[in-house]
């Protein structure tokens, strides 16, 4: 099979320090990979290099089957159909958009109505071209900005947190037009984000960074449900995680007797379920606890609870998520239930 992009082995330092460890990954054509890790991992590193502004230290990058760094070779970002959008877009402001636009075009296709159907493409009335970008609200600069990558038509598009400058409300609206238009256009695409429900959202497969390394890629799916680690874990979303003993698919930990997939773990080990999974009950049955505190968050509320102790486990506060308002306060006394299975890790 030949991939859109296929990445192997890359190194790259900068004065000395290893920004990007060994990154090996394949991206399938007219898919969207969404890359996540904290702050400084490298993911902005990793898209450079594969638009070609920058040059690995060792590895190779190959799009749709031709490598275009490594081995020796090396294919300018010029020459690469690879498009690429910034954070802030990064418009010319003195030009008007419609020659922001047109940039992106070869000369002589640099013609009016090529580039109303661009700025229509990416839902913007084609009467805009005349405006400069400051007279645009910043969703509306970002779609610019996508238009003027489209422009190229590209065959990988990459999106460096395009929408991370938007207020909430905006950004769903423009990622949702965003995801539209590439995948209308059957461009693969690559997005590097901050916002986890937008990686779980937005893409098919979900990369997760650690410190220059690939941690873990995977379908949304299966990132937050099976992540590799703790760490991984905890950076894809909320996660319980108490220690346990493990035994074939049980684990026995502060929840009680939670069922977990058998991945070869035993003995000694840590368990994690999502908050989600458990379930508050007021009948008394299964474990127990006492509420020790509430946080309002308009359409859920998270639940502090302090488990009594159980099998001689040492006391452990959990939180819980709850959808809706619940009459439960601070000192009330609960039971607990686990809904579908953990995932073990080995202590
Ligand atoms: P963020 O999420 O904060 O944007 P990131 O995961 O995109 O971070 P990068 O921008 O790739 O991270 O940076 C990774 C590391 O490489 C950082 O420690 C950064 O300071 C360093 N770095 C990036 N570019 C350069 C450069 N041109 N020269 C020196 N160091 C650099």
């Amino acid at each position: 099979m030949t991939y859109a992009l296929e990445v192997a082995g890359l190194d790259k330092t900068f004065g000395g320090a290893t920004v990007l460890d060994q990154i090996a990954f394949a991206v399938a054509a007219g898919s969207t990979t969404a890359i996540v890790g904290p702050s400084g991992c490298g993911k902005t590193t990793l898209l450079r290099l594969i638009a070609g502004f920058e040059k690995p230290d060792a590895g190779t990058i190959a799009l749709a089957g031709r490598v275009v760094a490594g081995g020796g070779g090396w294919t300018p970002a010029h020459r690469r159909s690879v498009g690429y959008v910034a954070q802030d877009g990064a418009l010319f402001p003195h030009a008007t958009v419609g020659a922001n636009v047109g940039f992106g075009l070869p000369r002589r296709a640099r013609t009016a109505p090529r580039i109303a159907e661009l700025l229509e493409m990416v839902s913007l009335d084609p009467s805009y071209a005349a405006r400069r970008p400051d007279q645009l609200s910043g969703g509306q600069q970002q779609r610019v900005a996508l238009a003027r990558a489209l422009a190229r038509e590209p065959e990988l598009m990459l999106l460096d947190e395009p929408f991370s400058a938007l207020d909430a409300g905006l950004r769903a609206n423009t990622r949702r037009i965003v995801a539209d238009v590439l995948a209308k256009a059957a461009i693969t695409t690559i997005l590097v984000t901050h916002d986890q429900p937008e990686a779980l959202s937005f893409a098919d497969r979900v990369a997760v960074m650690s410190t220059g390394r690939l941690a873990q890629i995977g379908t949304p799916r299966e990132i937050y449900s099976t992540p590799i680690d703790v760490p991984t874990a905890e950076f894809i979303g909320d996660a319980v995680v108490l220690s346990a003993h493990v035994e074939g698919s049980r684990a026995r930990c502060a929840l009680g007797d939670v069922a977990v997939a058998s991945n070869g773990v035993h003995g000694n080990a840590r368990v994690m379920v999502r908050p989600e999974q458990i379930e508050v009950t007021t009948d008394g049955a299964g474990v127990t606890g006492t509420v020790v505190d509430v946080e309002y968050l308009g359409s859920e509320m998270l639940l502090g609870i302090r488990l009594d102790n159980a099998d001689g486990v040492v006391s452990e506060r959990v939180t819980v998520r709850r959808f809706g308002a619940t009459a439960l306060t601070p000192g009330d006394r609960v039971g607990i239930r686990v809904l579908g299975r953990g995932v073990a890790y080995q202590a």
